[in-house]
């Protein structure tokens, strides 16, 4: 159900859905919109009335989306042409591949250059993500494997993945999660990730005693944390070709 409602002018409109499963009356703000859902049993004036009980907080969610957006795309225009490995930007340098082979990216000390099959539609962005998740299926487990060393802990099955917004996390049963995005990470953060994790295989939380054990295994935790602050809006902006 869709119908154009807005407290203001500056809003898109809002979407209503009823959803089978939900308890209760949500609204979620995203760069693509807002939407109001409910359970089934909930009606359209009921979804409705919460949407202009929460209009002021709507109204702060949006700009803040727009605002986060915009720097989103500033991001991308200013790293274009580049791709972040390692903690270091590299320029890319394009060439045709005249061989009809797919595109790929080769690395090379100071730049990459991106061979270029112009037969490929999307034959850029897949040497792209080819690049980093090769780089980092090779690397992190390396890495995994030095830290559970250092820290005497053996963890379960490691997974690489595409979360969104996480940098890593730690089953129960002791697996661990990282994101493949950490191989555009300076090796020291990747460390400092690593860490956390492991440390959750003693404490399963994040208390006062988790805390101390990861400064105890790494000092730098503040710093590392400052980092992660600064750059990962960086991180988990794709990079403009
Ligand atoms: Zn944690």
């Amino acid at each position: 159900m869709t119908r154009n409602e807005r407290p203001f002018c500056s809003l898109p409109p809002a979407t209503y859905t009823q959803r089978k499963h939900q308890k209760n009356l949500r609204i979620r703000v995203t760069g693509n919109g807002i939407t109001v859902s409910g359970p089934a049993r909930c009606t359209h004036k009921e979804m409705r009335d919460f949407y202009w009980k929460k209009a002021d907080w709507i109204k702060k969610a949006w700009q803040n989306q727009q605002e986060k957006e915009k720097k989103r795309r500033l991001l991308i225009e200013k790293n274009r042409g580049t791709l972040l490995i390692r903690g270091i930007r590299k320029r890319i340098i394009e060439q045709v591949q005249t061989d009809g082979k797919k595109s790929l990216i080769d690395e090379l000390d100071e730049y990459v250059v991106l061979y270029h099959n112009p037969k490929e539609k999307e034959g850029k962005e897949a040497a792209v993500n080819t690049f980093y998740l090769k780089a980092a299926l090779k690397e992190l487990p390396v890495h995994l494997a030095r830290n559970s060393k250092l820290l005497s802990v053996s963890p379960g099955k490691l997974s690489i993945r595409n979360q969104k917004t996480r940098w890593g996390s730690c089953s129960r049963k002791g697996n661990i999660s990282l994101n493949w995005r950490l191989i555009k990470c300076p090796v020291w953060i990747v460390n400092y990730i690593i860490i956390h994790e492991l440390v959750h295989l003693r404490h399963f939380n994040h208390s006062r005693a988790f805390w101390q054990e990861v400064t105890q295994c790494f000092p730098e935790t503040d710093k590392a944390r400052k980092w992660i602050r600064q750059h990962e809006a960086e991180v988990f902006t794709e990079d403009g070709l």
